[in-house]
């Protein structure tokens, strides 16, 4: 269980978290936040010091460096986001460290009401012995996705010290507002210069994941008729109902996140603003095939289509634009960087496991963007809350992983 690589693992993810990087949806900017460069800096200056090569911070906010290769091979590049999620407080992080898990409960000295235990999150239950990192019970802990940096460091700077392990070129990229959806530059690809990637921003041991969700952003624009209510009989017409009638419209009891799991697609309103004048709905739609994915837009167009044919008087404008791809679309041509990192994780007794994600990462805009890019485990749990925490082990086990990864890259090749 305990990895050499323990105690370096636990320093570093405990530093990086303390440092407030989180990314923000609103904020134009790339990068969305100036402190994102506290982390982006302080990588910068750490590659720098235990010999990484060409260390470079871009102007779209990515910290990109080489360890170089002993032997030749394909280049392998490896990832991490430096930003935290916007959905909770992620100020004045005090990640704390629960040596050699107990079993029982987890208790929060910010947050008597807190707990964390091994019933509500049955994963924990596995973990006795192990050395477990959480937050404080203010914030979240951010391992999302500073777990996936210190292992990408841990592992750089055991290569960089063993120069007789055999290994490629490796290109290592930390990139920005992976949260908010905006972690892959247009330049990032050719930037990074690898044959193909990982992200190490994925959950429980084992996981090695190449099925991500499609996703599709749409906005919905009501504009109603406005007058003096006092006046306005036969002739107002209010923006708020007809959102509400299109709302009401949508399939709620069968096709939203709180009512889907596995492979199912949903529609997401995330957003609703406006008055009676104008009003305007913000939603994701998501789905593992780009069918299902293109008839949920049809389904919002008819639907905006029905509610603007009751109210001729009223314009009602539906505009969807894609997010990203299901990576497997990619991956499923040539499995090679999958099967890699399944066999790699054999050779260190661990069963592969592979998952769909409802969701996106940074590898789903990398591989349709030309670089295919799997996503491993870090070890990480009940991310974006309070709750998050993690395992020092299950990141010993990632770093072993990608040691193991970039060896058998060059022993394959
Ligand atoms: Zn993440």
């Amino acid at each position: 269980m305990h990895t050499p690589f323990d105690q370096e693992l636990e320093a570093r993810l405990t530093r990086y978290a303390a440092i407030d990087s989180q990314s923000d949806e609103e904020s134009p900017g790339s990068p969305s936040t100036e402190i994102q460069f506290d982390m982006l800096r302080l990588l910068e200056t750490e590659l720098q010091e235990i010999g990484a090569q060409d260390v470079t911070l871009t102007d779209y906010g990515t910290v990109l460096a080489t360890i170089p290769g002993t032997v030749p091979g394909p280049t392998v590049g490896l990832l991490a986001h430096v930003d935290t999620a916007p959905q909770f407080n992620a100020s004045g992080v005090k990640p704390r460290v629960i040596k050699g898990y107990n079993g029982g409960e987890i208790t929060y000295p910010d947050d008597p009401a807190l707990v964390l235990s091994p019933e509500a999150s049955p994963y924990l239950a596995d973990k006795i012995g192990h050395d477990i990192v959480t937050a404080s019970g203010l914030t979240l802990l951010g391992a999302d996705d500073k777990a996936g940096v210190a292992i990408i460091m841990t592992a750089a700077r055991h290569l960089l010290e063993n120069r007789q392990i055999e290994h490629g070129p490796i290109r290592i990229a930390f990139t920005p507002d992976e949260e908010i959806g905006r972690g892959v530059d247009e330049r990032l690809p050719k930037d990074l210069g690898a044959d193909f990637a990982y992200t190490f921003d994925g959950g429980r041991v084992g996981e090695i994941e190449y099925e991500t969700f499609s996703a599709d952003a749409a906005e919905v624009s009501i504009t109603g008729v406005s007058i003096h209510p006092g006046f306005a009989k036969g002739k107002m017409v209010n923006a708020i109902h007809l959102a509400a009638r299109i709302i009401d419209c949508l399939p709620q009891a069968t096709m939203t996140p709180e009512v889907t799991e596995a492979r199912e697609g949903f529609w997401h309103a995330t957003e609703m603003t406006g008055g009676s004048s104008q009003m305007k709905i913000k939603l994701i739609l998501r789905d593992f095939e780009m069918e299902g994915l293109e008839q949920k837009g049809e389904m919002l167009r008819a639907v905006c289509a029905a509610v603007q044919a009751t109210e001729p008087r009223a314009t009602i404008a539906c505009d969807i634009r894609p997010q990203y791809r299901n990576m497997r679309y990619w991956l499923e041509q040539d499995m090679t960087p999958v099967k890699l990192a399944q066999d790699a994780c054999r050779d260190l007794g661990l069963d592969p496991v592979s998952v769909p994600i409802r969701g996106g990462t940074d590898g789903s805009r990398l591989t349709e963007m030309g670089v295919p890019c799997p996503n491993l485990f870090t070890g990480m749990q009940n991310i974006h809350g309070p709750l998050e925490w993690i395992s020092v082990q299950d990141m010993g086990a990632a770093t072993n992983l990608c040691l193991k990864l970039v060896e058998r890259a060059a022993a394959d090749d």
